[in-house]
């Protein structure tokens, strides 16, 4: 057993039994959803396992800057995932994060939950869910050890990738002295750190550095609750030829202040509500992010609102009342 985590041994076994396993991740992915889902389905697929990967969205595309990783010749439309024997979701604080792959684990016969959220719903037949660790590839780094998967250096790549982004580059509090070993291990197997940080932090495209000029001059912010917001709509994106995918690092731009704790980024989504990213230095925005239907971690949370400067009015008086 690992993590002291009651259902790890039964989760180790099921995908050793298992023949065709379909591996899958959140919606959105970001780079340890699939930093995960590509190192899990290559560990699986070296076992000799049929293995398909995917995630609930209109397509498979992978973003710009992830699309260096190995392993995305194992990627499948969502409407194309076979039935599996074991249906294994990586990265998903709850069921709805599965998307459109809800319905395909549901009729599956056996689902194991592998994640790191705190007030993961525990949607799984078998649950694995660890919140002390970095990342949800640190779990998966273990699963494919116990598996007796020889890692390799596509697999390290993947794994150090999801390491790396969930810890803001080994910045943040979910960063442990295990964390950097881990990594360091990872990197003597072959993942290629600065290789890795130029694909994952320096390839945005041209339009990318106007669109942040907008988020930057355009944020709001609340002094004494020391909140604050920015916004993206749907004309930036045309206006500056970005794509939806390639905004996930904004959000750490808009939170350098030293003047705030709490920040805040509204993306316009096509429906025409917002997905609110949120990030903070102390206070709980996973608290935030729960009273209004989303989830995360305590520092670093998200949720959907159908309106901007109500929510954002909202989450000061929160604040403030705190
Ligand atoms: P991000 O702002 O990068 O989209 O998300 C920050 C963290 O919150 C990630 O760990 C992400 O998985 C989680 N998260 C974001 N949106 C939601 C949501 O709507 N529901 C849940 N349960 N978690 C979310
Ligand atoms: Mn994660």
């Amino acid at each position: 057993m690992r993590f002291d985590s009651g259902d790890w041994d039964g989760a180790v076994a099921a995908l050793t039994e298992a023949h065709r396993v379909a591996v899958a991740c959140h919606v959105n992915p970001d780079g340890d959803a699939l930093g995960s889902l590509l190192a899990a389905s290559l560990g699986l697929a070296q076992l000799g396992k049929e293995v398909a990967a995917s995630w609930g969205g209109s397509s498979v595309e992978v973003p710009f800057s992830f699309s260096f990783l190995p392993g995305t010749d194992l990627l499948v439309a969502p409407g194309d995932l076979p039935e599996p024997d074991v249906f294994l979701a990586l990265d998903c604080g709850a069921a709805h994060r599965l998307g459109a792959l809800e319905e395909v684990a549901k009729a599956s016969p056996c689902v194991i939950n592998v994640d790191h959220h705190p007030g993961n719903d525990n949607f799984g037949d078998l649950n694995v869910v660890v919140t002390t660790v970095s990342s949800t590839a640190e779990m998966v780094t273990r699963l494919l050890q116990d598996l007796g998967v020889t890692l390799d250096e596509d697999m390290a790549t993947c794994l150090y990738v999801g390491i790396v982004t969930d810890t803001g580059r080994f910045q943040y509090s979910n960063s442990t002295p295990d964390t950097l070993r881990l990594a360091a291990d990872l990197l003597s197997l072959g993942a290629d750190a600065p290789f890795i940080a130029q694909e994952v932090y320096e390839s945005a495209p041209f339009g990318s550095l106007k669109l942040m000029g907008r988020v930057l001059d355009r944020a709001v912010l609340h002094e004494e609750e020391r909140f604050v917001y920015s916004w993206i709509t749907l004309a930036d994106l045309a206006e500056t030829g970005v794509a939806a995918d390639e905004t996930d690092g904004l959000i750490d731009a808009v939170r350098s202040t030293r003047a705030a704790d709490v920040a805040a980024l509204f993306k316009e989504q096509d429906d025409g509500n917002w997905r609110v990213s949120m990030r903070s230095k102390g206070p709980s925005v996973g608290e935030v992010a729960r009273a209004r239907g989303g989830g995360g971690h305590e520092l670093a949370a998200g949720f959907t609102a159908d309106e901007r400067e109500a929510t954002a009015a909202s989450i000061v008086a929160e604040l403030r009342s705190r």
